[in-house]
């Protein structure tokens, strides 16, 4: 499979128009390729050597092509407004003019495409000035306020928001839902944010393969109360190939069943995602995560009982030298006992220590903390088999 979509990539003339029923593909020699998406918003584009991912916040973040994937922390940049504007105006006129050429005949259309098709696409692309993105981008934090992180594997998912915040808000190295008070939105607003989720993202839903129940724990309610909400999800948006997913805490809330759980996953819930952090107690203490790793280990166990795969995240760094090597034996311990298969995926997440400089409340960060981070991240690699591993960098989110 892979070499044959290698001789299919080989194959392709190097400039291109593909419009496609979910996005528009428009390539200009290999170094400079735009995605846009159904509604004609540009959302990725390649040029000189970089990745350029817009957010529908208006941010565009910059990171170059050639870094691997598992080294790409801090190597990202941010286009400022002028920078963002220009990259916009200037990706939107290439798009118009290859479109221009596909239909005059000088440049080919992937497959065969009628040219009231292209002509349709040029009016959605053209539609997307300046003055239409920064509109939706306000429109954009009047529906979220701001989406701070997702898991890497639900980057496209579209974002529902049934909770705001985290219920609990304390963790020392954690500060993604500071600037919100928990609370359950009510039937009534949830009922609206999914019309006003629709309307959003219009016809660019379809590139999206999942919905993701956010803020930082989707199911924190009665089950009959979620289970009303994704009926309530289901009638309203189309259906998406990977149905529902969530983060979930092991703290809030009562335990749920194995039935439960498997209730939710006929209801459309896929997979969980569950922030971790360590296996080791002490250091889940010092930190301030609530719970315990046994209590991680029952919530998985019957997560997994009932059918839904999960996401576990761990972060590299958080115990400094001091914890490290208990860190890695107990986290992988736990890991170990949770028969994870290859639907699961653990996320190794370096810990970010923005300005505070401390790895725990009062604790410096050592001068080696990338070479803890790297050293952890290694031993995690070379020795889980069973899930999958994925790098997971919180600040270079952008959705
Ligand atoms: S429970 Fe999760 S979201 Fe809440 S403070 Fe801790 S790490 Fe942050």
């Amino acid at each position: 499979m892979k070499a044959e979509r290698k001789t299919e990539k080989k194959n392709l003339p190097e400039s291109f128009v593909d419009l496609r029923s979910e996005m528009a593909v428009i390539a200009r020699g290999e170094e400079r390729i735009l995605r846009f998406d159904g509604e004609g918003r540009l959302f990725l584009a390649q040029e000189g050597g970089f990745s350029f991912r817009r957010g529908f916040d208006g941010r565009i973040r910059k990171r170059p092509r050639a870094v691997r994937f598992r080294e790409r922390t801090s190597k990202a940049q941010w286009l400022d407004g002028h920078q963002a504007e220009d990259f916009l105006v200037r990706s939107h006129e290439t798009a118009l003019r290859s479109l221009e050429e596909a239909l005059r005949g000088d440049l080919p259309f992937l497959k065969n495409t009628a040219a009231e098709e292209a002509v349709e696409w040029k009016k959605r692309i053209a539609s997307w000035t300046p003055r239409r993105y920064a509109d939706s981008a306000s429109e954009f934090r009047r529906l979220y306020g701001s989406i701070p992180v997702l898991p890497p594997d639900q980057y496209y998912a579209v974002y529902l928001q049934v909770v705001f915040g985290c219920s609990y808000n304390r963790c020392s190295f954690c500060t993604l839902y500071a600037d919100r008070s928990f609370r359950v939105r009510t039937m009534e607003e949830w009922r609206r944010h999914l019309e006003e989720v629709k309307r959003f993202f219009g016809r660019g839903l379809f590139l999206r393969r999942s919905y993701f129940l956010g803020d930082a724990n989707g199911l924190a309610m009665e089950q009959e109360e979620i289970l009303t909400r994704l009926a309530m999800a289901r009638e309203s948006l189309p259906a998406l190939r990977d149905g529902f997913h969530a983060f979930h805490d092991t703290f809030s809330g009562k335990e749920r069943t194995a039935e439960e759980y498997k209730a939710l996953r006929n209801a459309g819930l896929r997979r969980i995602y569950i922030g971790v952090e360590s296996g080791c107690d002490e250091l889940r203490r010092r930190m301030a995560k609530p719970g315990s790793a046994e209590a991680v280990r029952r919530r998985v166990l019957l997560a997994k009982k009932g059918g839904l795969a999960v996401g576990l995240m761990i972060l590299l760094g958080i115990g400094g030298e001091e914890f490290s090597d208990r860190h890695v034996e107990e986290t992988r311990n736990l890991l170990d006992s949770l028969s994870l298969s290859k639907e699961d995926i653990v996320f190794l997440s370096p810990l970010f220590v923005g300005e505070r400089e401390e790895v725990l409340p009062g604790v410096p960060a050592p001068p080696s903390l990338e070479r803890v981070i790297r050293r952890e991240e290694k031993c995690f690699r070379d020795s889980l088999s069973g899930p999958r591993i994925s790098r997971y960098d919180v600040e270079q989110f952008v959705y």
